[in-house]
């Protein structure tokens, strides 16, 4: 089989850089555009030069389009309206698209199902094989304390660039808990807290959001009972995690149904 071409949108982003990056040191993958905004300062420059590669003879283009025509993939870390934008694309050329963009609203989840039906999509927030195995492990681990006994709150810090909170990370987390407590994460969580809250309701799975410096990302999911706790985390130290597993998971997409997937999928986890 040929190496498979990968489009990587939002290619100045941090992670459209660390896309970049992981392309290049793929065997199996090719970087085949580069795209980013109309009117981006960074269009027309070499994208491996941007990525800090050197010259790699592909320039940031405009037009996702065309790009996405000659293409077998799209690697995806972009915002929540663009996502939904490219989704359609990917639907149109029948092609894998992996979005790791966080901060989507049950309108853009819409989208996104509805290309599904064309597209092979695999989206997670969060590409790293830790971070699902922790997903994992906190579903276990909600299943086995219950909701009588321990609490479940769920902390995480980022870089202060980042524009959404919780992080996609954390209510993938949130989800897992939820999962194992077999109730939905909408109607428990509690996603921020101020003044007079009143005591905590029991079941509820909290959200705490610390932001600042150039965090990559930190997530603790803790467990407080009655006289001990125990918390899960996982730290990550660089991007290039997430860009490794979005990478892996064009790579495992190629070829298969269109429909949705996620990255447990792709990782073959399960509870
Ligand atoms: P970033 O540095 O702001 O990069 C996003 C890039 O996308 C920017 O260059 C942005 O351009 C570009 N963009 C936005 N709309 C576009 C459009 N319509 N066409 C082309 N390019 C467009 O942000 P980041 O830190 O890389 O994060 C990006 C997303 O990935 C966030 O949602 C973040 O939470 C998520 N993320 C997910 C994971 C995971 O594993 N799932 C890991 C890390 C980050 P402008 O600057 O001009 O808007």
């Amino acid at each position: 089989m040929t190496d498979m071409g990968l489009v990587v949108v939002g290619a100045a982003g941090r992670m459209g850089q660390a896309l970049i990056r992981a392309i290049a040191a793929t065997p199996g993958a090719r970087l085949a555009a580069a795209i980013e905004r109309k009117g981006a300062s960074e269009i027309g420059r070499d994208a491996g030069e941007l990525a800090g590669l050197g010259p790699i003879g592909v320039t940031i283009a405009d037009d996702p389009l065309p790009a996405f025509a000659k293409a077998d993939g799209v690697l995806d870390f972009t915002a929540p309206a663009a996502t939904v934008e490219f989704a359609g694309y990917a639907a149109q050329a029948r092609i894998v698209h992996v979005i790791g963009t966080t901060g989507l609203g049950p309108e853009h989840e819409a989208g996104i199902a509805a290309a599904a039906r064309h597209a092979t999509i695999v989206k997670s927030g969060n590409m790293s094989l830790g971070v699902n195995l922790l997903a994992v492990l906190v579903e276990q681990a909600a299943k086995a304390l219950g909701p009588e006994d321990f609490d479940i709150e769920i902390l995480e810090m980022h870089h202060r660039h980042k524009v959404d909170a919780p992080s996609g990370t954390a209510l993938l987390l949130g989800e897992a808990a939820a999962k194992g407590r077999a109730i939905g994460l909408a109607d428990n969580s509690v996603r921020v807290r101020d003044g007079h809250t009143g005591p905590r309701p029991e079941g509820s799975i909290g959200f705490a959001t610390l932001r600042g410096g150039s965090v990559a990302g930190d997530h603790s999911v803790l467990f407080a009972g009655p006289g001990e706790r125990i918390t899960l985390s996982h730290v990550a130290e660089d991007r290039a995690i997430f860009a490794r597993g979005a990478v892996k998971a064009a790579l495992w997409a190629r070829g298969r149904k269109a429909g949705l997937y996620s990255m447990r999928d792709v990782l073959g986890l399960d509870a």
